[in-house]
């Protein structure tokens, strides 16, 4: 423990024997359960996590399974609209009803408590923080085997509150070719260890382009460095994503189930291997 402790874990990042006995993990509502729940984490917008998250949530729902998206990008919730949800949550007695999709996948996010989807969501950080908690602890989660938590990107507060306030099995670390992938890794890996929570491992998004005619893979953004990287910090490598229109068409126009996506479906056996151990 620090000279300079305050006692209040929730300010301080420091890995002490304080933290240890303490847990900030939220309570799920008497009338939930979740078997397991994994987190899809990024460094920046727009690199693909949400194509990410319910690629992967559509691949466990096919597999069987009774699954379920937690939107925590709370100021950036894409989910809804891949899923072509609208409408507003309804409540009942066992708590906050989520979406269902067409498949039945269980959806909770921002955009769908709000009068009119394209409204902004202009929050100070302790709201957004309150919003990810209540949407985890008063929803009623009805027996749900996986939930993706996409999570808001970077290692701001929110993702903090995240990985405080829910029992996380393990996060995906979502990169693609143009970022400075090594830092990106390397501050996702540190967050994760000083959270205690497992790295499942790591899927770049946008890896590669494929030639229509000849099958030839291109890379548009250059040779993705990511080997080295995850070697680096000894994360596994998922899947690598091509770059494919017909993600963005599908994942726009609210048609994501969808979705034809071999290295999805690879990185879905890989995790629920990986869980199941
Ligand atoms: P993030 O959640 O990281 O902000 P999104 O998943 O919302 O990113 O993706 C941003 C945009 O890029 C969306 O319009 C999405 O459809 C598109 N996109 C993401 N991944 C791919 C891909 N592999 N190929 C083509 N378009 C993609």
């Amino acid at each position: 423990m620090s000279e300079e402790c305050t006692h209040d874990c929730s300010s301080c990042s420091a890995n002490c024997e304080a933290r240890d006995k303490k847990s900030f993990l939220e309570k799920l509502n008497e009338h939930s359960s979740v078997k397991h729940i994994i987190g899809i984490v990024s460094g920046k917008g727009g690199v693909g996590k949400s194509l990410v998250t319910s690629s992967l949530a559509v691949m466990f729902n096919r597999k069987g399974y009774k699954t379920a998206i937690l939107d925590a990008d709370i100021t950036g919730p894409s989910i809804p609209k891949a899923f072509g949800i609208k409408g507003k949550l309804i409540g009942s007695d066992k708590g906050l009803e989520p979406a269902t999709s067409e498949t039945g996948i269980e959806i909770i996010s921002a955009n769908l408590i709000l009068d009119n989807e394209s409204d902004p969501i202009v929050w100070r950080g302790p709201m957004i923080a309150g919003a990810v908690k209540q949407f985890w602890g008063e929803t009623h989660w009805d027996n749900i085997d996986y939930m993706f938590v996409d999570m808001p990107p970077g290692t701001g507060d929110v993702p903090l509150t995240v990985f405080q306030s829910i029992p996380l099995d393990g996060i995906v670390i979502v990169t693609s070719p143009q970022e400075l992938v090594s830092m990106i890794v390397e501050k996702a890996v540190k967050m994760a260890k000083m959270m205690k929570v497992p790295i499942f491992g790591v899927i770049e998004n946008m890896s590669y382009l494929e030639c229509p005619d000849c099958g030839k893979r291109l890379y548009p953004f250059g040779e993705s460095k990511l080997d080295e990287v995850a070697k680096a910090y000894g994360v596994d490598i998922l899947a690598r994503f091509p770059i494919d229109s017909e993600f963005a068409k599908i994942s726009d126009s609210g048609r994501i189930e969808s979705i034809i996506n071999e290295p999805a479906d690879e990185a879905a056996d890989i995790i629920e291997k990986k869980i199941s151990i």
